[in-house]
């Protein structure tokens, strides 16, 4: 059985209880918020593998609570809308929700939606490290110990250097934008411009790469960003 955590934001009670206890029915568990604001705290405090969000919320709006989840992560998001909030459903998706699901809705439909997300997600970010320590080739990466070695030497990586590279080794098949970077590596507050990240990237390769012209671990993606090679 599974034992993802799914949170469902939904303030109609009947709604509420019913998807509850489909999505218990096949595995997952559920924890429910009412309302956007508890929405946000339960989000923070459990460890949440999709959020089932309405639109319609009595305090902030789903789309609202879509886009601060979004500035945060990257976890599935599936909208419920009713009929007539249709025109939001673009803008649904714009603000970064993965699918939105109209009321009313069939309960297998959405059982059935929820595990193709929950599929396609475990498949593009698989991380590569199942433990804390990572090795690949003439690499060693301790995770906890903040240690990186390469050829059993230690080398030192600034903390920039350290996100990139931590980012990198645990979703080895994504891509990464250089937007996605600089958060990474920079937080958020950052405003600068974005090819700035390209001399971290730089700094990072001279230290981890044999030939850093032509690198092997960080590889950039023409037209779209970087990715880890080292797979
Ligand atoms: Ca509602």
């Amino acid at each position: 059985m599974s034992e993802k955590k799914i949170l469902v934001v939904e303030d109609e009670v009947k709604i509420l209880e019913v998807v509850t206890s489909l999505l218990e029915s096949r595995g997952y568990q559920v924890i429910q918020a009412v309302d956007g604001k508890e929405a946000l705290v339960l989000f923070e405090r459990e460890n949440i593998s999709l959020v089932l969000l309405d639109l319609m919320l009595p305090d902030i709006s789903g789309e609202e609570v879509c886009h601060k989840i979004r500035g945060k992560s990257r976890v599935p998001i599936i909208m419920l809308t009713a009929k007539a909030e249709e025109e939001h459903l673009l803008n649904g998706l714009h603000i970064g929700a993965d699918d939105y699901i109209t009321k009313p809705f069939s309960l297998r439909e959405l059982a059935a939606r929820i595990e193709v997300i929950l599929r396609r997600v475990s498949g593009e970010l698989k991380p590569l490290y199942q433990s804390n320590y990572f090795e690949k080739g003439e690499l060693v990466i301790d995770v906890e110990a903040n240690i990186l070695k390469k050829r059993g030497q230690q080398i030192k990586l600034t903390r920039s250097e350290w996100n990139l590279l931590l980012a990198f080794i645990k979703y080895p098949n994504k891509v990464f934008t250089r937007d996605e970077l600089i958060q990474i590596a920079l937080g958020e507050e950052y405003g600068g411009y974005d090819r700035t990240i390209d001399s971290h990237i730089k700094n990072l390769r001279q230290k981890i790469e044999d030939v850093p012209k032509s690198p092997a671990y960080i590889v950039t993606v023409h037209g779209k960003g970087y990715k880890f090679g080292g797979v």
